[in-house]
């Protein structure tokens, strides 16, 4: 009998149902039409997953050495290889690195073992390269990381700025509901971005504004705010730090832009009458070394009108992974703890060891992604876990990375292939279930919790990620901590840890999941936090109370940084990074589709036709980027969609694919002091024909 089973979609942090039916030949998919983020739309890559749940890259067992092994050997060397280690060197020398591609139920596990009973902070993921800076900008505005909005609410606004997102291809269905609602009443549009990309088709305005320069345009906004009379006083009333922030903003300059000043003044005039205005952010907000002030300049102007929390109003950070909301709410980050507590809180931290009756516990943050591989590289971390991501490929300086890998007495690789550059680098190879195969939940960017469910049965030996941290757990000495035999369990132990969170005032609470039974985990609908006694889903902050110890918001007084590498005669480009359309991070799924391979078969770069020909550089001529962190070959694409002296260079390919051109090879890795996330788009090369 035919089977249908309702998921949601791997990639973007959209969180799309999928409706999901075996066939003789794989997998059909089909967007479900119930879901409330997509409403049964799929974009290109939702709509090709079915082309990617063949086999023939998975890795079936685990691997020891290069040499397949079986899972009992295999994990009694990984326990007894962190607890050597533990032993002898302490908990900073242990590390594990997760990702956005984990299920909350997997990243609750990982987290538990490693801060509560190994009794290390140092666990960070590669959500770190892509919303920490919005986790912090939020932290500090709010008291906590909460997403104010919800996806609704970009279609009841009258105006939608993009900063720093090229929707239209990375959050795609996201832009179709846009699209959708312009079309119905007449939305305007701004997109603020240093490239012109497909998103600007449906622009109202695009300002191209200089790379990093995103708070000198906000604090200017700020300061027209207030000229013209458009801040909310009574609302204010519950907001701390505006005469700073205003003061600051006044002595911004915004010709650091390089806008056009009739540009700068019909946005601000349509922001300042337009109360109905969402402004969506993402990675070019996030990935930078000022990325947590962009946050804040952003979040600043909101506050000081009223307008956040409300229908049509407020600031939406669109976050790049499918569950990076779950890792930041189970504190999946080396300086936050589980449930939007806090790490460095000794009240918070009691709690939290009380409740797992956890025998050790971190009372620092632990080293953030790039710290934590440059602890590798020194020999401070002796173990390390890396699961569901590549680094050796996704980390700025990518090629030292690789060499720290290499050179660590003891990696552990969790993940569906060996066929990476990571896995490859591993002592211990950990065969895991992918997408099709696994239960558990993951939480979208407007705060929707949904079930993802197996449709396919495990090939070979692969495991579950939680199961896999939960026997290590045991072997380890914790049994009656790890003993959990399902999802369902790891869910109903997190949500009544949100509870007792919740009695400190925090804003994430599931609690009233706690006694869901296994049938109601099964056939639990997507809903959005929080979900208690005391509150349901909905808006934050239309009331003015945040989470602040007065209960007040903050507004920061942030200044114009821009961004650490300077261009100069070695490296006159500024290079600029990001996903293309039909790929998604280091292709180890979308690469396996031909539809998807398609579009954009080869890495490239795109060159300003100025530039190009001063290099006596040709359409589809080879380049090569050479930066002080190492080179990249890519093939010329030669555009005026990027600004001249700017480039623009995807981020997919690996050494798998096309070895010469990885890019974050080329990355600095400079970060923005607050957020510990790096600035990936904003390196300098140098470009020549090749
Ligand atoms: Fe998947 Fe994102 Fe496309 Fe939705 S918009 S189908 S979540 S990739």
């Amino acid at each position: 009998m035919t089977r249908t089973v309702r998921s949601t979609c791997p990639y973007c942090g959209t969180g799309c149902g999928v409706l999901l039916t075996p066939t003789d030949t794989g997998l059909d998919v089909k967007g479900d039409p119930d879901h409330p983020a997509n409403f049964g739309r799929l974009c290109s890559k939702g709509s090709a997953l079915g082309e990617t749940v063949g086999l023939g890259s998975r890795l079936m067992s685990p691997q020891v050495d290069g040499a397949d092994s079986d899972w009992d050997s295999a994990l009694q060397l990984v326990a007894d290889k962190f607890s050597d280690t533990l032993a002898e060197h302490g908990p900073d020398s242990v590390a594990f690195y997760l990702s956005g591609q984990l299920l909350t139920e997997d990243y609750y596990v990982a987290n538990k073992l490693i801060k509560g009973f190994m009794g290390s902070a140092n666990v960070d993921t590669n959500s770190r390269l892509c919303m920490a800076s919005t986790v912090a900008g939020h932290k500090r505005a709010f008291g906590t990381d909460t997403v104010p909005q919800t996806y609704e609410d970009i279609e009841e606004a009258d105006l939608v700025v993009l900063v720093g997102s090229n929707l239209a291809w990375c959050h795609p269905v996201l832009y179709q509901r846009l699209l959708a609602a312009r079309e119905k009443h007449g939305t305007k549009i701004v997109v603020i971005d240093p490239r012109r990309t497909a998103t600007c088709d449906a622009a109202d305005l695009h300002l191209p504004l200089a790379s990093g320069s995103d708070v000198a345009l906000f604090n200017h906004l700020l300061t027209q705010l207030y000229e013209n009379g458009a801040l909310d006083a009574e609302y204010l009333a519950n907001v701390n730090g505006f005469d700073e922030a205003l003061h600051t903003a006044f002595c911004s300059d915004v010709s650091v832009t390089g806008l056009d000043p009739r540009d700068i003044k019909t946005f601000c005039d349509l922001f300042t009458r337009t109360e109905k205005t969402v402004t969506l952010f993402s990675q070019g907000v996030n990935q930078s070394s000022s990325g947590a002030d962009k946050v804040n300049a952003i979040l600043n102007c909101h506050l000081a009108t009223g307008r956040i929390g409300k229908p049509g109003c407020g600031p939406l950070s669109i976050t790049g992974q499918p569950n990076a909301m779950g890792g930041r709410e189970v504190g999946g980050l080396a300086n936050m703890l589980a449930c939007h507590l806090d790490l460095e809180n000794a009240e918070h931290r009691a709690a939290v060891r009380g409740f797992w009756n956890a025998p050790a516990m971190p009372e620092a943050a632990g080293l953030k992604a790039v710290d934590m591989f440059r602890a590798v590289g020194t020999g401070q971390i002796k173990a390390l876990w890396i699961i569901h991501t590549n680094p050796a490929v996704s980390m700025p300086d990518a090629e030292a990375v690789r060499a720290t890998i290499k050179g660590c007495d003891f990696v552990v690789v969790s993940d569906v292939t060996g066929a990476t550059d990571t896995a490859r680098l591993a002592d211990v190879l950990l065969p895991a279930t992918a997408w099709a195969e696994k239960d558990g939940s993951v939480t979208n960017t407007d705060r929707t919790i949904s079930r993802q469910r197996a449709v396919l049965p495990a090939p070979g030996h692969a495991r579950p990620d939680w199961d896999q941290l939960a026997e290590v757990g045991r072997r380890m000495g914790w049994k009656d901590a790890f003993d959990f035999i399902s999802p369902a369990e790891i869910f109903r132990e997190y949500a009544a840890l949100s509870g007792i969170a919740a009695g400190f005032d925090r804003d994430f609470d599931i609690s009233g999941l706690a006694e869901l039974s296994d049938e109601g985990y099964a056939g639990l609908e997507p809903a959005r936090w929080p979900i208690s006694a005391r509150r349901q889903g909905g808006r934050f902050f239309a009331d003015g109370q945040f989470f602040h110890a007065d209960g007040k918001a903050k507004m920061l007084a942030v200044s114009y940084r821009a961004p650490e590498a300077k261009t100069g005669p070695r490296y006159p480009f500024r290079l600029n990074t990001g996903r293309v359309r039909d790929q998604w991070h280091t292709m180890t799924r979308t690469a396996l589709s031909p539809r998807l391979s398609a579009h954009l078969a080869e890495p490239f770069v795109e060159i300003h036709p100025t530039d190009a020909r001063q290099l006596e550089i040709k359409s589809n001529d080879l380049v090569r980027l050479r930066s002080p962190q190492g080179q990249s070959i890519l093939r010329a694409r030669i555009t005026d969609a990027v600004q001249t002296g700017s480039l623009f260079a995807p981020i997919h390919w690996t050494g798998e694919t096309a070895p010469a051109a990885r890019i974050c090879d080329t990355i600095a890795s400079v970060v923005d002091p607050v957020s510990g996330q790096p600035e990936t788009k904003a390196a300098v090369v140098s470009a020549t024909k090749y």
